[in-house]
């Protein structure tokens, strides 16, 4: 038994055989043969080698007439791999003494050949980890070729273990069959996390060798509170894991008491709860969940899962859904948030080096005029259905903002002489996610008609940090004086201007930084479905004067790390029963 320790993106325990993805997405199930197939097999696993050999001598050609002799040599590693024989002669082995398919005997010699790579004290020797995995993808492809299994095919429970996911993959597993997953690399607020909380699938990421560990078939548990992997339990951690999980579900029954009560303060102040969603389905989740509207819908997830641009029927039909189960609750519609780390067609056209500083979201928008306007026809219609918000993403300057405003009048120029109907009265707003609007907030409130924090934006920005990026995991937090000064910034300018602040990052569905946000006299809290009952109790738990306090103490410290114990401590103090 071994147990590694990742990050926590979402809570719940799950305890099932491993499937393993690698970046190309095999599947490699323990799978045994025939013994009076062995011999077929190996031969089957020599005509793998053969081929594989040929491709990389073939690679190894092209490569020195192209670009030189020198980087040619690269292949050097992956050719004595795969014309090693005592690795070639351990696969056999395995074929033939434990009658395991030729696959699966692959990725285990080969696993076991990475974790021995890993530990070399030597870095160019440790890196040479990823010559390893080349040479069983090489192999496997050779072996599987055109029978590659795919995870819709699944008939059992499985947790999926992959370097990563995208946020479109996360989106399309099967809940009913994959409770969980695990990956090598990630951050806390990528948004494949927020898709995996929002789905509710336990999930740890960040655990950097996971996928060299495992092996398909090897039993794993996944426990997504604490970001512990746990791999080949014995039976007493088994029923210790499990405990823990029943634990869980009883606060999440107990919690759900608070479901129609207000999000109001012990002294009475009232805050709104709204959702976050990414689907038009889960509208209905938030709202069984206590929300009183939605916050944050993230449409570029209508882009993600198609291989063509989405109509503005399509977009049209997707609002009308969401609107509908919202039953006249407001929904704030974010227009498309691409780049960055949600890909598309659209997007894939640019190979950006630094994706997350280029041109996503609103530039992205502002380049593609004619599908921003096809989605603000949509937005602009389905307002006539219900009371329906838009709000622009990544805003940076003025001139940003005046732009997208003047697309919008046109959009609704073109509405009106078709006589078509929709809300005259649409609130139009703003995400602040960047420093510069941050500080900029007062000129921007005379612009539009409500603020959205995106703190998992405004975070990565303010410190330098990609939120996705897990060797930097350590450096990204909220509670980064600098990143509580610009929310205080923004909250006061609101409020001073009276346009209306709301915090729909992944800070304000947790617990202790609810706390600091409440005192700083946030009025819409727009959470994922998962948080809203948390952060229901933690509304009902203090009185306003505590949260102030709480808030004061907090900007006196000048580092995160004070920031983050003093609020764990409280909220500890003040919701024992949170805190698991
Ligand atoms: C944010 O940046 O905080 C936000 C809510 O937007 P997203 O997570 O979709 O980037
Ligand atoms: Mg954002």
């Amino acid at each position: 038994m071994e147990i590694r320790k990742g990050i926590a993106v979402s809570p719940g325990v799950a305890i099932a055989p491993a499937i393993v993805l690698d970046s190309e997405q095999f599947r490699i199930p323990r799978r045994s043969i025939e013994p009076t197939n062995v011999d077929a097999e190996v031969a089957r696993f020599q005509g793998a080698v053969e081929r594989a050999q040929a491709e990389l001598r073939d690679l190894r050609v092209r490569v020195t007439s192209d670009v030189g002799e020198k980087l040619g040599a690269i292949f050097d590693v992956q050719d004595a791999l795969l014309t090693d024989p005592r690795l070639l002669q351990e696969v056999r082995e395995l074929i033939q003494r434990e009658h395991y398919a030729p696959e699966y005997a692959v990725t285990q010699i080969l696993k076991g050949y990475a974790r021995k790579f890993l530990v070399l004290p030597n870095r160019y020797m440790s890196e040479r980890v990823s010559d390893v995995y080349d040479v069983e993808k090489r192999l496997l492809r050779n072996l599987i070729g055109a029978k590659r299994e795919s995870l819709g095919t699944l008939t059992e429970p499985v947790i999926v273990i992959a370097h990563d996911l995208t946020p479109s993959q996360t989106a399309s597993l099967d809940r009913s069959k994959i409770l969980a997953f695990a990956t090598d690399i990630g951050g806390r607020t990528s948004h494949t996390t927020i898709v995996a909380r929002a789905m509710g699938i336990p999930a740890v990421v960040a655990l950097k060798t996971i996928t060299a560990e495992l092996s398909g078939g090897d039993m794993v548990i996944v426990d997504g509170h604490r970001g512990i992997v746990v791999i080949n339990p014995d039976e007493a951690t088994i029923s210790r894991f499990r405990e823990a999980d029943n634990r869980f579900r009883r606060m999440e029954i107990e919690l759900g008491d608070l479901k129609d009560l207000p999000a109001v303060t012990l002294d009475g102040h009232v805050v709104r709860l709204w959702g976050n969603i990414e689907f038009p389905h889960e509208v209905e989740t938030c709202l069984a969940r206590g929300a009183s509207g939605i916050g944050l819908y993230r449409t570029e997830f209508l882009y993600l899962d198609r291989d063509e641009e989405p109509s503005e029927e399509d977009h049209f039909q997707a609002y009308a859904e969401a609107i509908e189960a919202a039953k006249g609750l407001p929904i704030t519609i974010r227009t498309c948030d691409l780049g960055a780390d949600k890909f598309t067609h659209l997007s894939g056209d640019y190979d950006e080096r630094n994706p997350f500083l280029g041109c996503r979201s609103i530039r992205f928008s502002l380049q593609h005029i004619g599908s921003f306007k096809t989605q603000m026809r949509a937005i602009l219609r389905a307002s006539a259905l219900g009371t329906v918000r838009i709000m622009f993403p990544l805003i940076t300057n003025l001139k940003e903002l005046r732009q997208a405003k003047m697309l919008l009048a046109d959009v609704r120029e073109d509405l009106e002489e078709e006589g078509v109907l929709f809300d005259p009265d649409i609130k139009v707003g703003i995400m602040i996610e960047v420093p510069s609007a941050a500080i900029m907030a007062r000129h921007f409130a005379r612009e539009c008609d409500f603020f959205s924090i995106g703190t998992n934006d405004l975070t990565q920005y303010t410190l330098a940090v990609d939120r996705s990026n897990e060797r930097v995991a350590a450096l990204y937090t909220p509670g980064h004086p600098a990143v509580l000064r610009l929310i205080r910034g923004v909250v006061e300018a609101a409020l001073e201007t009276g346009v209306e602040v709301a915090v729909c990052g992944e800070m304000a569905g947790e617990p202790m930084y609810a706390l600091i946000l409440l005192g700083l006299g946030v009025q819409v809290f727009s959470v994922s479905p998962a948080t809203l009952l948390e952060i229901k109790k933690v509304i009902r738990s203090v009185t306003m004067d505590q949260a102030r306090e709480v808030c004061e103490k907090v900007f006196q410290f000048d580092s995160d790390r004070e920031v983050d114990a003093y609020l764990s401590e409280v909220t500890r103090r003040i919701l024992p029963e949170l805190i698991t």
